[in-house]
């Protein structure tokens, strides 16, 4: 089939790779001309685990192609994906210009029977609002549909390759014909697709990112009050888990989450039912409790110097919002820069993929190492902001002869506490007892 995927951001280039992987033939089109010029280069934008080896052999393959010409994409496509940002407007509503935009370009480009698949997390009722945008604009048939995006960044080509389930919101039985051809290679092998109206599959993203960050939330209060009573959070997270209607995953406290999904999602949700007379109250007081948890260590920081950290340097391992990935958006890291630089701290961050994009939003703000044990070199504490595999069996001896002070705060919890007891460490975590 042939199919353009419009916005080749983290969601649009890794559907695209994978469509082309399928054996489709995959227009992509994006307006970042850089971005593109790239793309035709063999050049991966973003970091992503196993992504350039695919991207790459369905370029070779003559499968993956990329273009700044929507229309050139759309009249070979029957198929049209929309892999658009829906970043949160100023009321904290998901701003949907970049969606309609392009809805307008296909109204006035489209020549032939087109089926617009939204693969961007947008409010219930976007489908309607495209739909309407389009026929504005042209009186050739067309479907809209929505097929909201359940991947993971760090494991998106795995998640794209394995799904756990295809939503597939659409009325029309001719799109829907469509979308179950698609995803055959799929469904051939026992994965579900769920097929739904579009107002169901655009809340059921929603819905499932807003429970995750509900689940990470109700963990960090759990941690939270563990330490005031002496409980640990890991003995209450491994009993918890086995009971298979909670399970084990997202049970780690922490940091709180970021990302580019779960705090615009939560806030947009918030909003959505605001305008319905709608009070989500347990998103808010999930929106709340993780404003604070990203920034909790800081006060255990400034405990631990007495109340003053001016002119302290703090060693940062860790800067992209979760592992195996260089986004940085929303991450735990730039709240907890922000506030040590206010209060007077420097900070020396390393991250294997990450630094880069930091750089581009804080320049010499900060400084970076060239590695995680650079980064230590006259620290006074060591900051653990991401849970990077290679943070997770360091070398305690050579920490502790290029760092000032044998300290470190831990948002991650990444290591058991006999481990930093053992080397001599100050260790403190999130919901478990500090290591003295
Ligand atoms: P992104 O910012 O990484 O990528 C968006 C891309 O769209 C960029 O390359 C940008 O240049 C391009 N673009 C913007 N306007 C354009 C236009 N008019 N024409 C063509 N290209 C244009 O975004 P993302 O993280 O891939 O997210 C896209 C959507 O998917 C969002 O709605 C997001 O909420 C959702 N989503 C993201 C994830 C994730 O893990 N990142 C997971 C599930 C769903």
């Amino acid at each position: 089939m042939n199919i353009t995927i419009v916005g080749t951001g983290y969601v649009g280039l890794v559907t695209g790779t994978t469509l082309a992987e399928l054996g489709n033939s995959v227009y992509c089109v994006d307006i970042d001309e850089k971005k593109v010029e790239g793309m035709k280069n063999g050049v991966v934008p973003i970091y992503e685990p196993n992504l350039e080896e695919m991207f790459l052999r369905n370029i070779q393959a003559e499968r993956l192609f990329f273009t700044t010409n929507l229309k050139e994409a759309l009249d070979k496509s029957e198929v049209i994906y929309l892999a658009l940002p829906t970043p949160p407007g100023e009321d904290g509503s998901a701003d949907l210009s970049y969606v309609l935009k392009v809805a307008n370009d296909i109204g006035e480009m489209m020549t032939e029977y087109k089926v617009i698949v939204n693969k961007s997390t947008v409010p219930v009722g976007t489908a309607d609002k495209v739909r309407e945008v389009i026929a504005s604009k042209t009186r050739i048939p067309f479907d809209v549909v929505s097929n909201p995006e359940f991947l993971r960044e760090g494991f998106a080509v795995e998640d794209s390759m394995n799904p756990a389930r295809v939503v597939v919101g659409a009325s029309s039985e001719k799109a829907q014909e469509i979308m179950a051809k698609i995803y055959q290679p799929f469904t051939n092998t026992g994965v579900p697709i769920i097929f739904m109206d579009e107002k169901s599959s655009e809340l059921t993203k929603y819905a499932a990112n807003s429970f995750l960050a509900v689940k990470i939330t109700f963990m960090n209060e759990i941690a939270n009050y563990c330490e005031k009573v002496g409980a640990d959070v890991d003995k209450v997270r491994l009993g918890m888990g086995s009971d298979d209607r909670i399970g084990h995953r997202f049970l780690f406290p922490g940091i709180g989450y970021g990302g580019s999904c779960f705090p615009k999602d939560v806030k947009a949700l918030i909003k959505s039912g605001k305008q319905e007379d709608f009070n989500f109250q347990i998103l808010e007081a999930t929106e709340n409790v993780n404003i604070a948890q990203k920034v909790i260590l800081v006060s255990e920081i400034e405990k631990y110097f007495g109340g003053n950290i001016e002119g302290k340097t703090i060693a940062m391992w860790g800067l992209a919002f979760k592992a195996n990935t260089d986004d940085i958006r929303e991450a735990s890291s730039l709240d907890n820069i922000a506030l040590l630089l206010e209060k007077g701290a420097k900070i020396v961050a390393y991250d294997l993929v990450a630094e880069n994009n930091v750089q581009k939003l804080l320049g010499d703000k900060i400084q970076y190492a060239r590695n995680m044990y650079e980064a230590l070199d006259n620290a006074d504490a060591l900051f653990i902001a991401t849970e990077w595999p290679e943070f997770k069996n360091p070398n305690f001896e050579l920490m502790a002869k290029r760092m000032n002070n044998k300290v470190i705060f831990d948002g991650r919890n990444i290591y058991p506490l006999e481990i930093p007891e053992q080397n001599g460490f100050y260790y403190k975590s999130i919901g478990r007892k500090t290591v003295l």
